[in-house]
């Protein structure tokens, strides 16, 4: 029975948050542990949320507070604290910063409490009920036995009070009981586990044998069942009473993939997604932490489910960008994964078709265990892969968004009453509006970034701070009338296939279409369905989706991502094609795929186009070890920001000269940010190379210890360990 509490501040960020210790009253002392929610005094006449993160009888000695109340218990499995200190560590963040990460968002809230109800039960009936009492227990019995109070007083056609009696009787019992808010899933896809092909049983074989903390990289070409693959490896690890957690990217966390999930789990699976609301969410995961679901589905923050016996954990498409968080803590989720695998003997698998080239380095080098499925399912080819120069459509006056293969292909396709997926990774209708008098693109009031043009609201959007503004008639420098939208989006390029193919029922699936809940599923469900005929969208139509009707995959601009100064572009863009490319096909009809192109010859392209991702490997690792990039050396990017320049380049130039002090650090700029300036804050960067993180972690520390730097005009900065982009 603690009588001081060591507790984590959790509702005000604080530029170096530390614990700060209260005395317990003794009507706590049976309720409060490691981790429990409690609500103390702070600052004046404050209340505020916290976590208790140590627990300790020693009188500090100095007048102290008194805890307030308990709001919950969130104690999370003991070795989920040393995770956290790793992370914070590694990240460079504090632990009050990954712990509120790690448990739901909203939890401390009142209304996502464990939710209570009367809860009637049937036990037996006496004699000599009255009709009316008869008829309720009948109703109740019907239901299986079990009803909350007012359900079955409404299905009775009754009143509460006709329970009551029945209770004080003795013919069923009263008592509150929780209630869990589930998610409403789409339904359950029941289908029997396959008979795996020889690949895929040797890799369910190799990972049900592999020692506790071994890791797998299962790379396997698109549409060759890595998720029957992870199915397997799922249910052999339940048969053995350990938990699993699947991580796969936001956008695939699709209806299809959580029905697949739940068809072989049922209950058994809880899933973790930011469209829960914060009761489900708060529910979801007491049932993971208790026991109650031992398989833990969701997207990156998924890899903190509080399981105990965790005992397999899979990152789908591991090479996705949306596994690192882009904000304190920045943390990898694949990092994490083996961290916290290798604290609690649990195995690992990383899927992709496309790896990312670190993993594929490490597999090369023997620290992952590679499993290959070479071939698609019951032998169905890839689809071949056409390049179109978009060059060559201009020289032959064709000015449109479709080449005329494409065109003629969608036509072709679309008459054979076949599914066509087009992919446009820019939404919107023109990604900038520019004047032909003073050649000035309209740029973001406080971003430096041009606006993208929204035909639907006729009004211009910053896809950096979603600022959105009227759309000029005039150009806002120069006030010329001849202005001109450039470069297509996604809601141009339905407008132009609704135009040549009158016909064809169009649906467009990005970020402007999914902003309600559901949207996302109803949008896909109704593809599925055949409701219609062209799925038009952003890189969401690229992600795990198995559509077995779509036989045709139009990129309409495959360059959009090629030319970003970033050193990713060449990997991001094979694997973009690679997967959306990979959507084709994948049924009993052949495939096609059709990428638009203003650089035909550029390696991403050709390799997508030969489906060859070795070859890929090759060129890409060997670009990454004359450069001294990931895997060769590790980097950490260190961005300066304010609100003018001056003071974000001088703070920078003075942290950039301690850092040289080290021999064993490369130090790149100072210099101004690809994106220099962002919702109005000027940002200037430092870009560390290193093969021992330890040390940029240690100069940084030292480099950035209050006073060296002078913290005027609301500097602040940004420290990204391992970034997956530097822009
Ligand atoms: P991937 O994730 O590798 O792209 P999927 O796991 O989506 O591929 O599998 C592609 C399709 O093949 C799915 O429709 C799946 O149900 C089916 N499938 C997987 N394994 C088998 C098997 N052994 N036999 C028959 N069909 C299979
Ligand atoms: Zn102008
Ligand atoms: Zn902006």
């Amino acid at each position: 029975m603690p009588r001081f509490v060591e507790v984590l501040i959790d509702s005000i960020p604080l530029a170096d948050p530390k614990p700060f210790t209260y005395r317990v009253p003794p009507e706590y002392e049976d309720a409060v542990a490691m981790g429990t929610a409690v609500v103390v005094p702070f600052g004046g006449r404050r209340k505020v949320a916290g976590f208790v993160v140590a627990c300790h009888d020693q009188d500090p000695g100095v007048p102290l507070k008194d805890l307030l109340g308990v709001l919950g218990d969130m104690a999370v499995p003991p070795a989920l604290y040393d995770l956290f200190d790793w992370i914070s560590q590694t990240t460079m963040s504090s632990f009050a910063q990954v712990w509120t990460t790690a448990v739901p968002r909203g939890a401390l809230a009142r209304k996502s409490q464990a939710k209570m109800q009367w809860v009637a039960r049937a036990i037996a009936p006496p004699e000599g009920l009255s009709a009316r009492q008869q008829q309720m227990f009948d109703v109740l019995v019907l239901a299986g036995g079990c009803l909350t109070v007012a359900e079955l007083a409404r299905r009775a056609g009754s009143s509460a009070g006709v329970a009551q009696t029945l209770a004080k009787r003795g013919a069923i019992s009263l008592a509150q009981e929780r209630i869990w808010r589930a998610p409403s899933l789409p339904d359950a896809q029941h289908i029997l586990p396959f008979a795996l092909n020889v690949e895929q049983a040797a890799a369910v074989e190799a990972i049900a044998q592999g020692e506790a903390g071994s890791s797998f990289l299962l790379y396997g070409v698109t549409g060759s069942g890595k998720t029957e693959v992870y199915l397997q490896a799922i249910a052999k690890t339940l048969s053995e009473g350990k938990s699993a957690i699947m991580l796969v990217p936001e956008i695939a966390l699709t209806p299809q993939t959580i029905s697949r999930f739940r068809g072989r789990f049922g209950d058994r699976l809880a899933l973790m997604h930011s469209t829960l609301s914060d009761g489900e969410r708060f529910d979801e995961w007491q049932r993971l932490r208790d026991g109650d679901a031992q398989v833990a589905v969701g997207a990156r923050s998924a890899i903190f489910a509080p399981l105990p016996n965790l005992g397999l954990i899979i990152l789908d498409e591991e090479h996705e960008g949306s596994y690192k968080q882009d904000s304190s803590p920045r943390y990898h989720a694949r990092a994490v994964a083996m961290r916290r695998a290798e604290l609690e003997g649990a195995k690992v698998i990383l899927g992709s078709a496309t790896p990312s080239v670190e993993s594929f380095y490490r597999a090369n080098l023997g620290e992952l265990r590679r499993l290959d499925l070479t071939g698609r399912v019951s032998g169905r080819p890839l689809p071949p892969v056409e390049l179109v120069d978009m060059r060559e459509e201009l020289k032959a006056g064709n000015r449109k968004i479709f080449s005329r293969s494409l065109l003629a292909a969608l036509s072709e396709h679309l008459d054979r009453g076949e599914q066509v997926i087009l992919l446009m990774n820019r939404r919107g209708y023109a990604s900038f509006v520019l004047c032909r008098s003073c050649g000035e693109a309209v740029t973001c009031p406080s971003c430096s970034v041009s606006l993208t043009y929204h035909k639907d609201h006729d009004l211009l959007r910053c896809h950096m701070c979603n600022f959105a503004g009227p759309n000029p008639k005039r150009c806002p420098g120069c006030q010329s009338p001849f202005i001109k939208y450039f470069g297509a989006g996604t809601q141009q390029v339905a407008e132009a296939a609704q135009v040549l193919l009158p016909g064809a029922r169009i649906l467009r699936l990005d970020r402007d279409t999914t902003t309600r809940k559901d949207s996302h599923r109803r949008i896909l469900e109704a593809f599925g369905k055949g409701e219609a005929d062209v799925l038009i969208g952003t890189q969401m139509v690229a992600k795990g989706l198995d559509m077995p009707r779509v036989s045709l995959v139009g990129v309409v601009a495959a360059d959009v991502a090629l030319n970003l100064p970033d050193f990713r572009a060449a990997e991001r863009t094979f694997q973009l094609i690679t997967q959306v490319a990979g959507r084709a096909g994948r049924g009993d009809i052949p495939g096609r795929v059709i990428v638009q192109t203003y650089a035909p010859e550029h390696p991403s392209l050709q390799f997508a186009k030969h489906h060859d991702y070795d070859g890929f490997y090759a060129r890409e690792v060997s670009d990454r070890e004359a450069l001294r990039y990931p895997p060769f050396q590790r980097l950490v990017n260190v961005v300066f920001s304010a609100e003018t320049q001056a003071p974000a380049q001088s703070a920078a130039e003075l942290a950039a000269g301690m850092l040289r002090e080290y021999d064993g650090l490369t130090v790149l700029g100072p210099a101004e940010s690809a994106i220099a300036q962002i919702r109005g804050r000027f940002r200037v960067q430092i870009l560390l190379k290193t093969e021992d993180p330890d040390l940029a972690r240690l100069a940084l520390r030292e480099a950035l210890k209050p006073g060296r730097i002078p913290r005027t005009s609301g500097l602040r900065v940004a420290v990204d360990v391992d970034p997956v982009t530097i822009l």
